[in-house]
């Protein structure tokens, strides 16, 4: 293996979830590593993505708890939201983890080239006129927030989710455009804040790649907490007005904000890097790989959000960990995109992983698919909490768990879990034996398995 003076064994281009995972474990596993960024170790996730959003979804929590403390017996008022203590925790949070990660990439002995990197060779990347060439290249350059034809991001009025994360004051309006994940969990956190919310949605549901009991739910959720949602009602355009802005949708309504959020999905950075003048195969700006990770340019592999398919920080980390790993020859198992589990952060959460009832359908036929609700309503701890919400199973008859579909609070501290069943295709028969802790939300994944399995305790049959 090279040690870095004559070229590395691997370099890695673009320092976020994807490629600092694979410079970690290729570090680990003793190969030499340079790692480019242009901008902060960590990318988006940490910086303006997930750790920051849950960050914002947390104090959100907080602010419901306040408002609604009455219904507990305990006597407090919510006085206000002062985004600036907000921001400071916020920004508190991911700088303890930036710092740690700063940490722990130096620790490792990695090289971290700092400045904007272009694939100048097939194996080569140039930086600030120093070029870096590895044994193999690792592409990780990740992600943005995408805007529609005709829609001008102008960063006060009309917003992406990274303006929204550092907007200094709660919005007295807000329409969301994209009824994702990104679009509800700015939704719920500026509701808890406050706001009048919005959500306009092309498709037919929120939260559309889960399963349809899922998006009832959350709809329904939804609409108790007070923010309206247009499902089904493409955006036509938005004009400024005095105090804000004019949306105007598909058949005319319009609908008046203090501010609009774009969360219509992200794109990949792929442009200008050189991808294309090395040949790299790419669709819609999205890189090519098989299941191994591997573009078609021989040693050349991408990681990431640039990769078509679920745009999620741990499918990142999963993806660079594989191809380190590859790399080092320990040939590891290809990543079940079906098995990396889902949350969406929002009041309540949603959290899935493996496939849904109508695509289990449709792979395994109709007859061969059984499906059992479990109401949070039969839960200890959910009634304690005030949440309601269900498990959702999906079988194979006679055969494994195909998916399992959550919405209330903490379904995503329940779905590490449900990922261990699906990826070890359990039968509900095996799961119902384990004991799960009383009172938990978790039980209701325990309980939910037990009715499945023909024994349901706190369920009807
Ligand atoms: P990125 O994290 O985008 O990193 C790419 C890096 O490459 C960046 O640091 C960039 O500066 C660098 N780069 C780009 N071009 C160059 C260049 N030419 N030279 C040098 N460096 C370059 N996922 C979850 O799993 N859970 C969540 O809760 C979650 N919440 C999210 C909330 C929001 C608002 C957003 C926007 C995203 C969220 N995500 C979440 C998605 C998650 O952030 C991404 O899936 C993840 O960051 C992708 O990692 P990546 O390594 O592919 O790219």
């Amino acid at each position: 293996m090279g040690d870095g003076s004559d070229g590395f064994d691997v370099v890695v281009l673009g320092a976020g979830s994807g490629g600092y995972a694979c410079a970690l474990r290729a570090a680990q596993l003793g190969l030499s590593v340079a790692l480019v960024e242009k901008g902060k170790l960590g990318g988006t996730c940490l910086h303006v993505g997930c750790i920051p959003t849950k960050a914002l979804l947390h104090a959100a929590e907080i602010a419901d708890a306040a408002r609604d403390s009455e219904q507990f017996g305990v006597n407090a008022t919510l006085e206000g939201i002062d985004m600036g203590g907000v921001h400071k925790y916020k920004d508190g949070v991911v700088s303890r983890l930036y710092a740690g990660l700063t940490g722990l990439i130096k620790g490792r002995g990695i090289t971290v080239v700092e400045g904007e990197g272009r694939l100048v060779g097939p194996r080569t990347v140039a930086v600030n006129g120093a070029e870096h060439t590895g044994r193999a290249v690792v592409l990780a350059t990740g992600s943005y927030s995408r805007s529609l034809p005709g829609l001008d991001v102008d960063g006060s009025r009309v917003l992406t989710s990274e303006h929204a994360l550092t907007l200094d004051h709660v919005p007295a309006s807000a329409v969301v455009l994209g009824g994702g994940v990104i679009g509800c969990e700015f939704a719920s956190v500026w509701r808890s804040f406050g706001a009048e919310v919005t959500i306009v949605e092309a498709l037919p549901r929120l939260v559309p790649l889960e399963d349809e009991a899922v998006s009832t739910a959350l709809q329904r959720a939804f609409r108790k907490r007070g923010i309206t949602t247009h499902v089904g009602t493409p955006f036509e355009s938005v004009e400024p007005t005095d105090d804000g802005v004019r949306v105007t949708v598909q058949g005319g309504t319009t609908l008046d904000a203090e501010v609009l959020l774009v969360a219509v999905g992200r794109g990949a950075t792929t442009s200008d890097l050189g991808y294309e003048e090395q040949g790299i195969a790419m669709e819609r700006g999205f890189v090519l790989t098989d299941e191994r990770l591997r573009t078609n340019l021989d040693g050349v592999y991408a990681v990431g959000d640039i990769v078509p398919g679920l745009q999620l920080a741990h499918r990142g980390f999963a993806q660079g960990i594989f191809v380190a790993e590859e790399l080092a020859g320990l040939s590891p198992a290809p990543l079940d995109e079906t098995g990396v589990p889902r949350v969406t952060y929002c009041e309540p959460e949603v959290a899935s992983v493996g496939l849904t009832e109508a695509v289990a359908k449709e792979r395994f036929g109709e007859q061969d698919i059984v499906s059992l609700t479990y109401d949070l309503a039969g839960n200890g701890r959910s009634q304690i909490l005030r949440t309601q919400g269900f498990v959702k199973l999906v079988r194979r008859k006679d055969g494994p768990v195909l998916g399992v579909h959550i919405v209330g609070a903490r379904a995503g501290e329940l779905i590490g879990e449900a990922q261990m069943i699906y990826n070890w295709e359990a039968h509900p028969e095996d799961v119902a034996p384990y004991v799960h802790a009383h009172p938990t939300q978790n039980e209701a994944l325990g309980e939910a398995h037990l009715a499945l399995a023909g024994k349901p305790l706190h369920a009807h049959s």
